[in-house]
């Protein structure tokens, strides 16, 4: 079998145009703030990010008449527009087939721990809606010619609940979602980055009225770092993951997120022991993740060294030529490295074998051209000599052809089309690559209505924490459509953003300005470049997949230090333009501080490995083995089973980072619901407990 797609259907699903937006609205009032004439912009409510998630809450919001603008910082920036992988994975209930258990589905998407259980189920019974409106929307996904959608297995998915449209799935969602937006009207202000949130009110009282923003249409002579203000009733953060936060990253460019800008708000935020890393082609490149079919073909990986030499190390892990190739084709599906699956010389001691590679200073390729070399003194590589589940898939995907470039285009075209797009060619050339970061589970804590901490403001995407400690490959895009929906219908039940704020936020903004003008200061030693290349340093080379106690203490003494000096001496920039950059870094600083002292936290209170980190300890229970015997400087904690039952929780009190621990909320899956006993709770708004933080 060979699939022969004509070009222009590779084009339109590699080079995805986006919509142009609308002329933006000028301001007509202005707030003299400390000597500075900054433009007031009023509405009901703001988004803040212009991502999957964000564009989904801005349309559901003014498809039920509120008053909603979006804010972004870059129109087309951030992980939605811009990242991908072979088949870019959307985790739904299967529509196909036999159709899907929304309960077993849920306990699929907890099964890593760590995860509220309403909020899983809320996730699961959700994405059938979500799909079928993108779909609705315009979103292309494949179909069986009775429509049925077409379905594949991905990491932690026994079932084969994902679905794709290729490669750029999240960038085409973003594209349907901004025609959408356009065409309702929605005020959009680009290049508009938040800095702080502004509040009101003391204790249980506080809400959030609004946002300071640095925008560059709006810098002039008088106004030199383009402040904005921003007053409304309700804010929905949706700006992301904190992709800054570590050097060997697979996020696009300039992805900060707002865990600081939430954390300095007093927002509480949950589970940032909990990343994702995985193996990619890295930002400083073309970003983008290495799983399905690229390692599916089984290319050739090895290492060369400072003086041009190849080491062919995967053979110094692996028994056989066909455990070594099983393992690599299993990381089209196994993708985010996990510490059991160093055992028994499974696929994560590929992303180990790779992690130590580059940490030695070599560079490390894949190689479609050839098929990989043999373990030495074992048989060589051969299609016919796989593990029963490998042989299966590649047999029936019809990937029988000699070399891994050939069964790669065989079984999708589309991932050797992208490099192609960003001027690699893997068919001519092996392409190097690392393992990076490459997702936050964790985030800002919210509701099943995606509420936070703060009243007022709601947080959606990748911005929330609504993930345990593992996911399945597609659900954050999934959870992304619904908490978009959800946090939608919650404001719109509310009322709170039906008209444009009226409020007063003289004083807040006041004390917000006073915030940005203490961190932007010219002189100051430290600069936007030297906090980056520290933050990051420390966290890839401290706080990554691989990580132990001493090493995470001794940098989050380091991470409070950095914090003690920005605070004492603000953070240089060279021109305004950079100024939304050092705010961006004082706030990834803290964000930094807050993931290693919940790291700490877990790794003191007896916290083992979990989800895509090893946890190292010479007390270890667990050690992967090689051929050549135990990699004893690996040994690692074993998970404990309590800490599943509960979630980290981080907030900031003053100058200090405070960590408590909170059960998660449990989901009753014998309760029923009963049509005319449940549905006044509709009719009411009762569904939407309003009285609680809206
Ligand atoms: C390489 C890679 C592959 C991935 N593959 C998958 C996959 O197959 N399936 C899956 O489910 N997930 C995948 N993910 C994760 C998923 O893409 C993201 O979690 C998701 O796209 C996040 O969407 P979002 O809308 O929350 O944020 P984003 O898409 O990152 O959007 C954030 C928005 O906020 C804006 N912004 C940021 N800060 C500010 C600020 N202070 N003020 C104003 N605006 C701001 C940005 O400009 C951007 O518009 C992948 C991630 C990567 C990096």
């Amino acid at each position: 079998m060979t699939i022969d797609v004509p070009q222009h259907i590779l084009d339109a699903l590699t080079d995805v145009d986006m919509p142009k937006l609308l002329p933006e609205a000028a301001a007509t009032e202005t707030v003299n703030l400390g000597g500075i004439d900054v433009p007031l912009y009023r509405a009901g409510c703001v988004v803040v990010g212009s991502g999957a998630a964000g564009l989904r809450a801005a349309v559901e919001m003014k498809r039920r008449g509120d008053d909603v603008v979006i804010v972004s910082q870059s129109a087309w920036g951030g992980t939605s527009a811009c990242s991908g992988s072979d088949k870019q994975t959307l985790h739904t209930a299967n529509t196909a087939d036999q159709g899907d258990n929304f309960k077993a589905m849920a306990r699929a998407i907890r099964a890593g721990g760590a995860m509220d259980e309403d909020t899983a189920y809320v996730e699961a019974v959700g994405s059938a809606r979500m799909m079928a409106s993108l779909q609705f929307l315009g979103l292309p996904l494949p179909q069986d010619p009775l429509g049925g959608t077409l379905r594949y297995q991905t990491d932690h998915d026994e079932v084969g609940r994902a679905t794709s449209c290729g490669p750029r799935t999240s960038r085409l969602m973003v594209k349907v979602l901004a025609e959408e937006a356009i065409r309702l009207d929605i005020p959009f202000f680009n290049h508009t980055t938040a800095a702080k949130l502004l509040t009101e009110g003391e204790g249980d009282g506080r809400r959030v009225v609004g946002v300071l923003a640095v925008r560059l249409n709006d810098r002039t002579e008088a106004n030199p770092l383009g402040l904005a203000l921003f007053a409304s009733s309700v804010v929905v953060l949706a700006a992301g993951g904190p992709g800054e936060l570590y050097r060997d990253s697979v996020y696009p460019n300039g992805c900060f997120g707002s865990l600081g800008l939430a954390l300095e708000a007093g927002i509480e935020l949950v589970n940032l022991t909990e990343s994702q890393f995985g193996i990619g082609t890295r930002r400083e490149g073309f970003p983008w993740n290495l799983s399905g079919t690229y390692v599916q073909a089984i290319p050739h990986i090895y290492s060369v060294d400072a003086d041009g030499t190849e080491h062919h190390f995967l053979a110094e892990y692996y028994r056989t030529t066909q455990e070594m190739a099983s393992n690599i084709f299993r990381k089209g599906y196994q993708w985010p490295f996990h510490s059991t699956r160093m055992l028994d010389f499974g696929s994560s001691l590929v992303d180990l074998a790779i992690y130590r590679e580059t940490a030695a200073g070599r560079r490390v390729f894949m190689d479609f051209n050839r098929n990989l070399l043999p373990v030495p003194g074992d048989l060589p590589f051969d299609l016919g000599r796989l593990d029963d589940d490998v042989a299966r898939y590649l047999g029936n995907a019809g990937a029988g052809q000699d070399t891994p470039i050939q069964r790669l285009r065989n079984m999708n075209p589309l991932a050797i089309e992208l490099y192609r797009r960003y001027k690699v060619d893997i068919a001519a050339e092996p392409l190097e690559f690392a393992v990076n970061n490459q997702h936050m589970n964790g985030g800002i804590m919210v509701d099943v209505w995606g509420r936070s901490s703060l009243a007022g403001c709601y947080a959606i995407g990748e911005a929330a924490g609504t993930h345990g400690v593992t996911r399945p490959g597609g659900a954050a895009l999934n959870a992304g459509q619904v908490f978009g929906t959800r946090a939608a219908e919650h404001i719109g039940a509310s009322g709170k953003a039906k008209t444009a704020s009226a409020a007063d936020i003289r004083i807040p903004a006041g004390a917000a300005l006073s915030e940005v003008l203490s961190v932007v200061k010219p002189d100051s030693s430290l600069s936007v470049r030297s906090i980056r290349s520290e933050v990051q340093a420390r966290m890839s080379d401290k706080a990554g997949l691989i990580c132990d106690g001493e090493s995470v203490s001794a940098a989050l003494a380091a991470a409070r230090s950095l914090n003690d000096q920005i605070r004492q001496n603000g953070i240089a920039y060279d021109r305004a333009a950079e100024a939304g950059r050092a705010i961006q870094w004082q706030q990834m600083a803290l964000a930094s501080e807050a993931v290693l002292s919940a790291l700490d936290h877990f790794i003191r209170n007896g916290g083992g490995s979990r989800g895509a980190r090893a946890i190292c300890d010479p007390k270890g229970v667990s050690v992967p083995l090689t051929s050549s015997g135990p990699l004893e400087e690996y040994r690692f904690r074993k998970e404990r089973d309590a800490h599943r039952d509960e979630q980290i929780v981080v907030c900031r009190r003053g100058d200090v980072v405070k960590i408590a621990a909170r059960a998660n909320r449990k989901f009753d899956e014998s309760a029923k619901s009963f049509f005319e006993r449940d549905w006044p709770a509709w009719l009411t708004g009762q569904i939407y407990d309003l009285q609680k933080n809206s």
